[in-house]
């Protein structure tokens, strides 16, 4: 994830960190200090440098950042880092549209009005319109977006309303994985419960931080939702829960929660004292054993990564071109490493997944392509084969396919020489 220091982007700092208190009970002191992450995340233009001074709660267990930074730095960083690039079209969303359309259909009204907040670049804002919702959608990227899609930013930096079309009252209020990137929840759910009419149905998915800590603990995230620590905060923002964490995510990490809004809210039942003490317990093991497992796996990427450079640097004439197959998290991981060490190398992800062929997958400049590689295209090609389950049927496959100059490794049970 940290980039090397001779990359060409600048450094862009937070102009200041500002402490928070709890999102969910609102406990502003008793909030016991982890150790310090640090990312240098590449955008377009810059390395926004994220400090992230996890806290866990000592009154609820809730693992969030500490410290959030200016307005500035975040509105700048997701124009910067989340704006696709125009010229790629086609691009097939990476979630599953039919999980979320059954759960909206099981609480909306045929022909209701929706309004999707972090619409991105408008796919399910139009997969709704399709399926006969009235839906509008709001997001902050500045390119590629359907007309339906108005670009708009809250006073805090993230996605909110900004224009009279999406301030209106809707039925429902849509956000898919929003919530995690906001600096201050309360406020973003109340501005969201504004945008709702009396009894309107607000849903809210993100990522588990019970069962995914590590897809959880992503440093773009501020805020490591649970399905009881969501529960209790729409309790407090002025909502009725009326399911959480039953219905199928649109991403294998996430967990999906409904809610209503309600004008004589009850607040959530008080926690004992053994129920926070194993609250606060579980949220450091969690977090403990995710952030091992993430510094290992990236440690090893970073020494395959070497190894590749100097195996491309062995290559008199033409390199070979370098695919990396199956698009997953640990795709995502190599690549980034591949691009801290050499920001000019292209590297070209590969997948059969219907599902992922076309979309733009995490650490990756251009779509995933499917394999179809033909025995006499020129030059050599090297793989990095990253599935952990099917990484021999892959290798089985790419020989398969008679390639005259071909070199695979296999980047998932890969480990560095011994010195
Ligand atoms: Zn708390």
């Amino acid at each position: 994830m940290t980039l090397a220091p001779s990359s060409p982007l600048p450094l862009r700092p937070a102009k200041i960190w500002t402490a928070k208190a709890c999102d969910v009970c609102g406990e502003a002191t008793a909030l016991r200090a982890l150790p310090r992450r640090r990312y240098e995340l590449a955008t377009r233009k810059h390395r926004a440098e994220m400090l992230l001074d996890d806290v866990v709660c000592e009154r609820c267990g809730f693992l969030f950042a500490g410290k959030v930074p200016d307005v500035e730095f975040i509105s700048d960083f997701y124009r910067e880092a989340h704006t696709p690039n125009s010229a790629i079209r086609d691009i097939k969303p990476d979630f599953d549209a039919e999980a979320r359309l059954i759960t909206l259909r099981k609480h909306l009204k045929q022909g209701c009005t929706v309004l999707e907040i972090g619409a991105n670049d408008g796919a399910f804002t139009k997969a709704l319109r399709e399926n006969g919702f009235h839906a509008v959608g709001l997001d902050p990227l500045e390119t590629a977006q359907e007309e339906f899609v108005v670009n708009a930013f809250a006073a805090d930096g993230s996605v909110g309303a900004g224009s009279t079309t999406a301030g209106k009252k809707h039925d429902a209020v849509l956000a898919y994985y929003v919530l995690e990137h906001v600096s201050d929840a309360r406020a973003w759910l109340t501005e969201a419960r504004d945008y709702l009419v009396p009894g309107g149905t607000l849903v809210i998915e993100v990522p588990n931080f019970d069962t995914h800590p590590v897809e959880s603990l992503y440093p773009e995230h501020f805020l490591h939702l649970t399905p009881s620590h969501l529960r209790r905060l729409l309790q407090v923002c002025g909502f009725e829960v009326l399911e959480c964490g039953e219905a199928r995510p649109s991403r294998y990490f996430g967990f999906t929660a409904v809610a209503r809004r309600v004008e004589d809210a009850t607040q959530p039942a008080q926690l004992s004292a053994e129920e926070i003490f194993h609250a606060v317990q579980r949220t450091e093991q969690r977090r403990r054993d995710a952030l091992n497992l993430i510094t290992a796996e990236e440690e090893r990427m970073d020494s395959l990564a070497s190894q590749v450079i100097g195996m491309i640097q062995c290559h008199a004439q033409k390199p070979p071109a370098i695919f990396v197959w199956a698009a997953n998290i640990h795709a995502t991981r190599l690549a980034q490493a591949l691009k801290a060490r050499n920001p000019d190398l292209t590297v070209t992800a590969v997948d059969s997944a219907v599902s992922k062929i076309g979309t733009l997958h995490e650490g990756f400049a251009s779509p995933v392509i499917k394999p179809g590689f033909e025995a006499n295209e020129p030059g050599g090609h090297l793989f990095l084969l990253c599935s952990p389950n099917w990484n021999s049927d892959i290798r089985e496959q790419i020989l398969a396919l008679g390639l005259p100059q071909v070199e695979i490794i296999d980047a998932i049970t890969w480990k560095p020489a011994q010195a």
